[in-house]
């Protein structure tokens, strides 16, 4: 078994000091790489799980889930991908992830600012969660230079700060009531949001708003460190790492993280008469587009018939059928011969009957949105690759009422794509999709189960 040792892993990072966690709190501050020996192994599964919590977060965000429903989230995520059995294991977990995540995303300024606001929200979410004495040990812990605000000065201001806590609906002050003096524009969301008392240039903080104090710093300390990161990773690590974690850090930017759906669920089949109904029912756009071009042109070419291919053999298509359901289509244009000359190979090769018999794995949402159709292709994301005209008439054709479509289209101009599917999802099942869309087979098998449970003829 590999292990990867100390001083690689301090490559990155070796020149803060080590502050993993305030003593009343297991929140790290990621101030250096942890001086650990990390198993290869866990080098990439500890990323993989940090990573589902942050795409979690970003595509929470994304949809505007409220503060309160992002908290809950947090929390279920943190349970759900960041627990261990151990307590000392899982802040292991936590730091390692967290610098490994720094090396995936330090390389460009789109991955620097993506993880950045991401990392800054989970931090954010964590820090509330604590205790008011672990928030103090982990203020502590960040140097801040501000000083609580002594009981003469505190009695004298102590009615304008009531009446900024009444003015936000927070409970009334008690007499050991904390305030920090800061500088106002150390806490610019604050002031925007008239939620401090702001006397002779300083806010009066209260201790539940110095979340807003420490993210503040949180930010600008990993910011920094995302740059100095990107230098040592394109200076030294890139090369010397080469044949170990170099892959692993390229390709973990990129990765879709969910079940691959290259095996049918287990009792899923469909049989070639059911693939018209289900088209219209369960099929995603990008799947629904295809099917439809395939219909009218008897034809798709090389990538469509790819995208299309391998996502109907993921629904439970078996191979009899695929070739009968393409034979049906294309000898209208090309003949019969023809077809079981140029086409039919290709089919057998997406089951893995062909060539090195390797299962080729249906399209997740985040290869079909990157894929480049050129003139005369039909395959991609259409919430990606369609003009707002054209998406627009295709999300109508759907049953996308007006109110809905403006959300999607909103969403698409923004380049949330897989948001505005799910988005789409929701009004066409009229049923919320919390865990949002990242592969069409998703789309479908959800779909599928929605379906089922409100007892329509689905198959
Ligand atoms: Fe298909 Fe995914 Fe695009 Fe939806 S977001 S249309 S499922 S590729």
């Amino acid at each position: 078994m590999q292990s990867l040792g100390t001083r690689r892993v301090n490559h990155q990072n070796d020149a803060v000091a080590v502050a993993v966690a305030g003593a009343a709190s297991t929140l790290p501050l990621y101030r250096s790489a942890p001086p650990l020996e990390v198993r290869l192994e866990d080098f990439e599964a500890f990323a993989v799980d940090r990573l589902r919590v942050l795409k979690a977060i970003s595509d929470g965000l994304s949809r505007g889930k409220k503060p309160e429903e992002m908290k809950n989230l947090v929390d279920e995520l943190l349970k759900t991908h960041m627990s261990h059995p151990k307590p000392s294991e899982a802040v292991n977990k936590d730091v390692i992830s967290h610098f490994v995540l720094r090396l995936v995303y330090c390389r460009t300024e789109d991955l620097r600012k993506w993880f950045l606001s991401m990392e800054t929200t989970l931090f954010r979410y964590r820090f509330k969660r604590e205790s008011a004495e672990a928030q103090r040990a982990l203020m502590a812990d960040f140097n801040l230079p501000y000083k609580a605000v002594n009981t003469a000065e505190f009695e004298s201001v102590k009615d304008k700060l009531g009446q900024v806590a009444r003015s936000i609906g927070q409970p009334l002050l008690t007499a050991d009531a904390i305030f920090y003096k800061v500088p106002f524009e150390d806490v610019p969301e604050l002031v925007a949001g008239r939620r401090v008392y702001i006397h002779r240039g300083n806010a009066y903080v209260a201790m539940n708003q110095v979340v807003s104090l420490v993210v503040t710093q949180f930010r600008s300390f990993l910011s920094k460190a995302l740059i100095l990161t990107n230098r040592k990773w394109t200076s030294s690590i890139k090369e010397q790492e080469k044949d170990r974690l170099t892959p692993i850090v390229e390709v973990l930017s990129t990765s879709y993280l969910g079940p691959d759906y290259s095996q049918p669920r287990e009792s899923a089949e469909i049989s070639l008469k059911d693939i018209d109904h289900l088209a219209k029912s369960s099929f995603p756009l990008c799947m629904r587009h295809l099917y439809d071009k395939l219909k009218e042109d008897h034809h798709l070419k090389h990538g469509g018939r790819m995208q299309l291919g391998l996502f109907l053999k993921g629904v439970g298509l078996k191979l009899d059928d695929a070739l009968a359901f393409w034979r049906a289509e294309f000898s209208q244009k090309v003949g019969a011969e023809r077809f079981e000359k140029e086409y039919a190979y290709n089919i057998r090769h997406n089951y893995g009957r062909e060539g090195k018999r390797t299962d080729y794995t249906p399209f997740s949402c985040q290869k079909v949105i990157s894929s480049t159709p050129g003139v005369g292709d039909h395959h991609g994301c259409p919430f990606r690759h369609f003009s707002e005209e054209n998406l627009r008439a295709a999300l109508g054709g759907m049953g996308v009422g007006n109110r809905g479509m403006d959300d999607i289209i909103d969403k698409v101009r923004n380049r949330h794509y897989q948001v505005a599917c799910t988005l789409t999802f929701e009004a066409v099942h009229g049923s919320s999709c919390d865990a949002g869309i990242n592969h069409p087979n998703q789309y479908f098998i959800d779909s599928q189960k929605i379906l089922q449970s409100k007892n329509q003829p689905t198959t």
